[in-house]
């Protein structure tokens, strides 16, 4: 393949510049890291799991009117996407308390929250990716009122949507984190979802075991990280065709 220019290499991903303008070619890397980079090793094949992974999530999204920035997958690492003016916010969106909702707040890991909580997290790591309000949104320019207001509607909506995929599945999804871009037709700007949608970016629960099936095997050093990725792969019927050892088993979904 021709050598195409790199833009950025982030902690999960390598983006090059695409093959039309306005384009961009998002490339799954193996590499895993927790902590904030105080943790990193190498989960073999995760990359490719977590491409096939988030393309089927997105296509169905987009299915129900959500707008993304995915095009089409290009191989099992590769995947062209819109290029998007990334707004430095992580929007977390929580049903079960785990993580750093838990600690913060002292509540047991595992209890169903009162309502599906929206939080913002502003997107730096020198700072650690701090939890903002909306107000420190707005002050310092991150996003205006509107964007906001479309950012927390469309996450709601993928709430919504991913809690049944995932319950049809037997998995319960505690939470995620999403990244919403502005993409430009010509003076026309629309808020998108961009970056990925997988187990490195949401907690999985096994809904009959509370089993996790995500990230955070790795976080925690639980071990068997890939394989709890290929059983997310394997429920949602995703065949891995090429290269990877994943079986398909049509009869074993949904669980
Ligand atoms: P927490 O705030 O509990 O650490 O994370 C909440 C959810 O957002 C989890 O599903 C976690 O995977 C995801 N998340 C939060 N921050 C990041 C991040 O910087 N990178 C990734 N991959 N996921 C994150």
């Amino acid at each position: 393949m021709a050598r195409r220019r790199q833009l950025y290499e982030g902690k999960a991903k390598i983006l090059f510049e695409g093959p039309e303008p306005g384009t961009i070619v998002q490339y799954f890397k193996d590499d895993a890291t927790a902590g904030n980079g105080a943790k990193s090793g190498v989960i073999t094949g995760k990359g490719v799991l977590n491409n096939r992974i988030s393309e089927h999530l997105m296509l169905s999204l987009q299915e129900i009117g959500i707008p993304t920035h995915f095009i089409r997958r290009i191989n099992m690492r590769e995947q062209l996407v819109k290029e998007v003016e990334i707004i430095p916010l992580e929007v977390v969106v929580r049903n079960i308390a785990a993580g750093s909702i838990a600690k913060r707040f002292g509540i047991e890991e595992g209890k169903r929250l009162p309502r599906s909580i929206v939080e913002f997290y502003y997107k730096n790591d020198a700072l650690n990716d701090p939890l903002v309000s909306e107000d420190h949104i707005i002050a310092f320019g991150w996003a205006c009122p509107h964007d906001l207001e479309e950012m927390t509607g469309l996450a709601m909506r993928v709430n919504d949507f991913l809690c049944g995929l995932f319950a049809g599945i037997g998995i319960q999804l505690v939470d995620f984190k999403l990244e919403f871009g502005r993409a430009w037709e010509g003076e026309d700007m629309r808020i998108v979802l961009a970056d990925e949608i997988s187990p490195d970016n949401c907690r999985l629960w096994d809904t009959q075991t509370n089993e996790k099936l995500d990230k955070d095997r790795f976080r925690r050093d639980m071990g068997s990280v890939k394989e709890a990725y290929q059983e997310v792969a394997r429920r949602l019927g995703i065949l891995l065709e090429e290269g990877n050892s994943t079986e398909h088993k049509p009869t074993d979904t949904p669980v």
